[in-house]
């Protein structure tokens, strides 16, 4: 396997400390087919060199993330839970005012962690507190308070419970509305950016402000979903080719190259290092020339049943 290359990182301007994030993270989101657990791959990423995790309460991850944790310290594999970057994010049932800073002080019992380096909105929906359902019915639907919500994250930020506070699934509109109230900025609007989908007018607006992008989805959900616009990408095919890379590799080195952060998903021990593996070589010109000839089209449309026409504000 090949050595294990150091992740470069980016400063989170409105953190804590000028917390530093680094710009590459493992996914935790459960596939059903997945035969590894959350613990082991975790404690396996950690091995490799990775140092950002990205959970969230709805994955029912966070027990698995923290008991990896643990046993990484236990092992010697780290010195400090600090030198690890973990994020979570609030479900929609959460996004009430009043109920931020206990499910919040919830995850963190989960994860057996005295602070997160990052908490994000999940979405900016609000449903009646309850359980987690998925997909999201559009019956269970009230009004999101946004400044409400966004005043008890920066609750959490000053209680020293989260290092940083952000968004994810935010359009433009949002962030503007998000920015207008804000006495802390979002450090982090995480949303989908993969070659399939490019999202150029989102990250323009988001460099002008200072909001670092975290892409989820960087592979399209890799191999998983039948036809996929990059994986079985036949001009991305080409560039592989010609790199001696993967499409994996392909795909993470554009993100990098782009200045965003990212975080993918893989529980294999090969692909997990493959995909550290796009550090130090560069795509030319003639690469970008191709790339911007693939079709956009969004695959993470919305997580409600039915989808909602205005949730991104388009
Ligand atoms: P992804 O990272 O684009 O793709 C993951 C899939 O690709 C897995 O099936 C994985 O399988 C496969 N894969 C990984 N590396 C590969 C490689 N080098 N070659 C071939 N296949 C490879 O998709 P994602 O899980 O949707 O997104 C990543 C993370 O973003 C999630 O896990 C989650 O943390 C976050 N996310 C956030 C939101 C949000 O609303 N904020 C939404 C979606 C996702 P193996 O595990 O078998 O390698």
């Amino acid at each position: 396997m090949a050595a294990t290359p150091t992740v470069p990182e980016v400063v989170l301007p409105s953190s804590t400390g000028q917390r530093k994030m680094p710009v590459m993270g493992l996914g935790t989101a459960p596939e059903a087919t997945s035969k590894v657990t959350t613990k082991d791959a975790v404690l396996e990423a950690i091995k490799q060199g990775y140092r950002h995790f990205d959970a969230a309460a709805a994955y029912g991850v966070e027990k698995s993330v923290g008991e990896a944790i643990a046993e990484a310290l236990k092992l010697g594999l780290i010195s400090s839970r600090d030198e690890l970057f973990v994020t979570s994010k609030l479900w929609v049932t959460d996004n009430h005012p009043e109920l931020i800073v206990p499910a919040l002080q919830k995850s963190l019992r989960t994860l057996q962690l005295e602070n997160l380096d990052l908490i994000l909105i999940h979405w900016p929906i609000t449903t009646k507190p309850g359980e987690v359902k998925y997909p999201i019915e559009v019956s269970e639907i009230v009004e999101f308070d946004m400044k409400g919500v966004w005043t008890s994250l920066e609750e959490c930020q000053k209680l020293g419970l989260t290092k940083a506070i952000g968004a994810s699934n935010f359009s433009i509109k949002k962030l503007e509305k998000l920015l207008s109230f804000a006495t802390i900025p979002p450090a982090v609007n995480q949303v989908e950016v993969n070659l399939g989908w490019q999202q150029e007018k989102l990250r323009a607006f988001c460099k002008e402000k200072g909001i670092v992008v975290t892409a989820f989805s960087p592979l399209r959900k890799g191999a998983s979903r039948g036809a996929n616009l990059v994986m079985d990408n036949d001009i991305l095919k080409e560039l592989a080719d010609a790199h001696g890379k993967t499409i994996a590799q392909i795909c993470l080195r554009w993100l990098y190259e782009q200045g965003l952060t990212f975080v993918v998903k893989s529980y294999d021990k090969e692909r997990m290092n493959q995909n550290l593996q796009i550090f130090d070589w560069s795509l030319t010109e003639d690469d970008y020339k191709k790339i911007s000839e693939i079709h956009q089209e969004r695959l993470i449309k919305g997580p409600t049943k039915p989808l909602l026409d205005d949730l991104w504000d388009e």
